[in-house]
């Protein structure tokens, strides 16, 4: 079929997509309606974390929907309850509630930080309500994760925002520090920001953070949307600089490429009674099985490990192609990973990657002068060795 005859002008715009309609994907290789294959860089925005198609979520699904697809979220189910289990078996919190994307999961993370903060007022008896988040942080598109969002230019878009957000600088103590007020209750972050450009937190300043938090009665919320469930080569990105935080969101790789979320948090701040919180969808049994299946793989002995060896192969294997073609250097944590251009070309690159023959590469550029690169976590060295060789060839043909 030609892409002039697909009626694609159904669909409200919300983004320039490319001429292209996608029609099946297996591991790291996408195949568009003419046929044509692209070695996938961008696996559905580091949903994917086993690739396309993994033989588990076949299975799960499959299995899962002969037996039960949904008997409400105001009964317990089989899946949700031993993902649950794994999850809170191998992380520090022990309750978890399930939900439908990333911006959802962390909505009920602020939703439970101001219902603890009413719980535990302040000493004039007030509500605390504040809670501080970053510059170029991103939780999300709904209009709260929006307004805790510190993307430049979303606190006029949709305004008024929500209110109760003031930002401060990663990797920077005291400016969070100084915006702490009677009102406030979370200190909110990702460990590493993806959207932002892939900026890890250091371990001094979570350190530092936790500290800060304990000593002024506070809740830290990591939002691992992204970094999480592998992502950085430790299960969850927290653990890589040995603090605990109160609360934990779960995303994108959670579900292997369904839609599903969570939120946990420890059994002293878990203060939600009943009406407090919910959703149709909330840990459905065909979600949840897939959840489990993927989190069962990447707890297979060795498998996180894996993660580390590729992470650090892309680093190195970026780094080279960094130094030959005059770039800025890579940064990032396991196979979350940025490519600095010196130069806005990101969208040039994208674009060239893409329409190259006989196989395409696809790339994703979140700011002009950045690459950044979310491969399946099972990536193959070859695989990387591939996408290397295809980018270097793009940045010649520009002039690199
Ligand atoms: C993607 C992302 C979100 C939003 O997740 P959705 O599933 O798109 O709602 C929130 N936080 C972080 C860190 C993300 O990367």
């Amino acid at each position: 079929m030609e892409f002039s005859q697909y009626p694609v002008n159904t669909l409200l715009s919300i983004t320039n997509r490319p001429p292209l309609v996608f029609t099946e994907g297996q591991g790291m290789w996408l195949t568009d309606h003419t046929g044509k294959r692209y070695l996938d860089y961008l696996q559905g925005w580091a949903v994917n974390c086993l690739g396309h198609s993994p033989q588990c979520i076949q299975d799960a699904l499959v299995s899962q929907s002969k037996k039960l697809i949904n008997p409400s979220p105001a009964f317990y189910n089989e899946p949700m309850i031993e993902l649950a289990s794994l999850l809170t078996g191998q992380s520090c919190f022990d309750r978890v509630f399930f939900a439908n994307s990333g911006a959802e999961a962390n909505e009920g993370a602020i939703k439970l930080a101001r219902k603890w903060g009413r719980l535990n007022p302040n000493s004039d008896g007030e509500n605390r309500f504040e809670i501080i988040t970053f510059h170029h942080s991103f939780h999300g598109r709904t209009l709260t994760t929006m307004s805790a969002s510190g993307k430049a230019g979303w606190d006029k878009l949709f305004a008024p925002q929500v209110q109760g957000f003031p930002k401060a600088e990663l990797n920077d103590i005291a400016s969070v520090e100084s915006l702490i007020t009677d009102k406030t209750v979370a200190v909110m972050l990702e460990p590493v920001q993806g959207e932002g450009g892939v900026i890890p937190a250091s371990r001094e300043f979570m350190q530092a953070l936790r500290a800060l938090t304990r000593k002024h009665g506070l809740l830290l919320i990591v939002d691992e949307v992204q970094s999480g469930m592998g992502r950085t080569g430790s299960l969850f990105a927290y653990q890589l600089s040995g603090i605990e935080p109160d609360i934990m969101t779960l995303g994108k790789g959670i579900g292997g490429g369904v839609p599903l979320a969570a939120m946990l948090c420890r059994e002293a701040i878990a203060c939600f009674e009943p009406g407090d919180q919910g959703g149709t969808y909330n840990g459905n049994p065909l979600m949840t099985s897939v959840g489990a299946a993927v989190m069962k793989e990447l707890i297979k002995p060795g498998f996180l490990q894996s993660v580390k060896d590729r992470g650090e192969y892309l680093g190195a294997r970026l780094s080279q192609l960094s130094e030959k073609h005059g770039l800025q250097g890579e940064r990032g944590e396991g196979l979350l990973r940025a490519l600095r251009l010196g130069d806005g070309i990101g969208s040039q690159i994208v674009e060239a990657a893409r329409d190259m023959n006989p196989v395409g590469l696809l790339l994703n550029s979140p700011r002009p002068e950045l690459l950044r690169f979310m491969p399946a976590l099972n990536v193959s060295n070859e695989e990387i060795d591939q996408m290397i060789e295809m980018l270097s060839d793009v940045l010649t043909k520009l002039g690199k």
